[in-house]
């Protein structure tokens, strides 16, 4: 039987919700509903599970007040942010729902010449059961990157949310179970860590899990029992480059609101700042005026700490900047609270503090001033993160973006990135693995299903033991022509075939 579980808002400590933390057998419970559903969902079709997409989508719009209201009474979070959020998640949901067909469709591929007696097709085929861990600092917009994206590829879904926001996931599934009451393929299981770790555990055939970099550690140690395929997306500290020739302005109030929008507890948010020596008191004086103007509070622009025990580690990593030499030009110890911590903006700060190698996850931004764009894409290259990035030249950003070793960068914005759903988000090293949004992130719901089928006879018969010593010559001279010959015959031989099949 269930026990449950109070949800709070972070800044007033107000119950705002009790929820079940599941056991291990009712997750199992869960997962097996949600299999059940699953051979009706995949028999759709793109079409229809699209129209399906398409009036959930309309359900949360016509309802997004109410959605809204919920993350921030979970999270905290100022209304503007949360309708950010939602509107974005929206945008995913759209795309995925749009874009399967055309990404996970069955298509032709070219046979190539030894096999030309062969039709190729390729097709994404949907898993089964998909289970998605998320975190609560976007409880909409982080989970939906994995949501939609296995929904439309024919996936049923069991969602296991932070114990911090269930109320936004059971929002989220009861709106899907109204908007498409015929197919129960959106489930949510709450509960803490130990539900989590059921749902790893449970017969689900792939795991997207966003969260911290040690609890992805734990994940992927409980999913590789059962050789569980496993996505991660884990925690990030962002770097912001600031060139000599950039709009100082631009890049300042960008850094702000990258490191202080939702109380920077933002996966991608910006928590260091790599600044040319030639503007870098033009960047700080103007980082000054912005930061200095903000605060964090109830109905102000900087919401609460989300995650109560998140307020140490901010607190931690300031002390150990200051303790290591740096200053604070904004906020700082004094500003850290027991709910809510002011804008903090730190310099001379050395690079082996942890206010620069670790994820702070809170409203803090360190500024470091650079001889060279070289020195800046050096260090930001030098942690263990590898999430997201930010640019700020007026010429050479996109190859300044492209030496930065992030999954995702964005030039002369912030985050930008996180809302075109035709990119693929994801990062490297401790980052994680894998993809959401995107083709890239369709492609993660879905295994390649090959099918060679033989329409005439082979020229040269290779896979029988009646081949003779004249098929191995005739092969070799082949091969000799294919991979040895002049290079307009390769690319002729190599030409391409059509890229859609019908569908059977
Ligand atoms: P956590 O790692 O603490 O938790 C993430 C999820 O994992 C929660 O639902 C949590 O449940 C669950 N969980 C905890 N223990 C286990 C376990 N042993 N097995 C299975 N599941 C478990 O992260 P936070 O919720 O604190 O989120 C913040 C982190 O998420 C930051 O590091 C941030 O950078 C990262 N993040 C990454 C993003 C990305 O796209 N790369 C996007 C957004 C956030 P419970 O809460 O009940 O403990």
């Amino acid at each position: 039987m269930a026990t449950t579980f109070e949800s709070l808002d972070p800044a007033t400590d107000r119950v705002v919700g009790t929820y079940p933390a599941l056991t291990p057998a009712e997750v199992d419970e869960v997962v097996a509903q949600a299999r059940a559903a699953t051979s009706g969902w995949a028999a759709l079709g793109f079409g229809e599970r699209r129209a399906h997409l398409t009036r959930w989508k309309q359900l949360i719009v016509q309802r997004m007040a109410e959605l809204v209201q919920v993350v921030c009474d979970e999270t905290g979070k100022p209304a503007g942010d949360a309708q950010l959020e939602v509107s974005l998640a929206l945008g995913h949901l759209a795309w995925a729902a749009g874009h399967a067909r055309r990404v996970l469709g069955r298509r032709y591929v070219a046979p190539g010449l030894l096999t030309a007696n062969f039709t190729a097709t390729v097709e994404y085929l949907p898993l089964g059961v998909v289970g998605v861990i998320g975190p609560w600092n976007y409880p909409v917009f982080t989970p939906m990157g994995s949501i939609a994206y296995a929904l439309a590829a024919g996936n049923a879904v069991v969602f296991k949310p932070s114990e911090l926001t269930p109320g936004v996931a059971q929002w989220l599934a009861d709106s899907f179970a109204e908007a498409v009451p015929e197919h129960p393929v959106f489930r949510v299981v709450t509960g803490f860590g130990e539900t989590g770790a059921a749902l790893c555990r449970s017969d689900i055939d792939k795991l997207s899990f966003t969260g911290s970099t040690a609890t992805a550690k734990k994940v992927c140690a409980t999913c590789a029992e059962s050789l569980m395929p496993v996505l991660v997306e884990a925690g990030g500290k962002d770097a912001l480059l600031v060139a000599a020739d950039a709009d100082v302005e631009a890049a300042a109030d960008a850094a702000v609101w990258g490191a202080m929008a939702n109380a920077g507890q933002t996966c991608i948010g910006i928590e260091r700042a790599y600044v040319h020596t030639d503007v870098f008191e033009a960047f700080l004086s103007e980082v000054y005026a912005r930061s200095s103007a903000l605060r964090a509070a109830v109905g102000e622009q900087v919401g609460p700490i989300t995650l109560p025990r998140q307020v140490d580690v901010i607190r931690d990593h300031i002390t150990d900047a200051v303790g290591r030499g740096g200053r604070s030009l904004v906020g700082g110890l004094a500003g850290v609270g027991d709910h809510f911590v002011q804008p903090t903006v730190l310099v001379d700060v050395p690079e082996e503090s942890t206010a620069v190698t670790e994820e702070t996850f809170g409203p803090t931004l360190t500024v470091t001033r650079v001889a060279d764009m070289d020195e800046a894409v050096r260090l930001t290259n030098a942690g263990r993160y590898g999430l997201g990035a930010a640019v700020y030249a007026r010429s050479g950003g996109a190859a300044l973006a492209r030496r930065i070793r992030s999954g995702m960068t964005s030039v002369n914005s912030v985050i930008s990135f996180a809302g075109i759903a035709s990119l693929p988000f994801g990062g490297v090293g401790d980052s994680g693995f894998g993809r959401i949004h995107g083709a890239d992130g369709l492609r993660e719901f879905a295994y390649a299903k090959s099918v060679a089928q033989q329409r005439f006879p082979p020229v040269l018969a290779l896979t029988t033991f009646a081949r003779g010593p004249a098929v191995d010559a005739r092969l070799a001279r082949v091969t000799s022509l294919v991979h040895g010959g002049p290079p307009a015959w390769r690319s002729l031989l190599g030409r391409r075939v059509p890229r859609s099949a019908p569908a059977d």
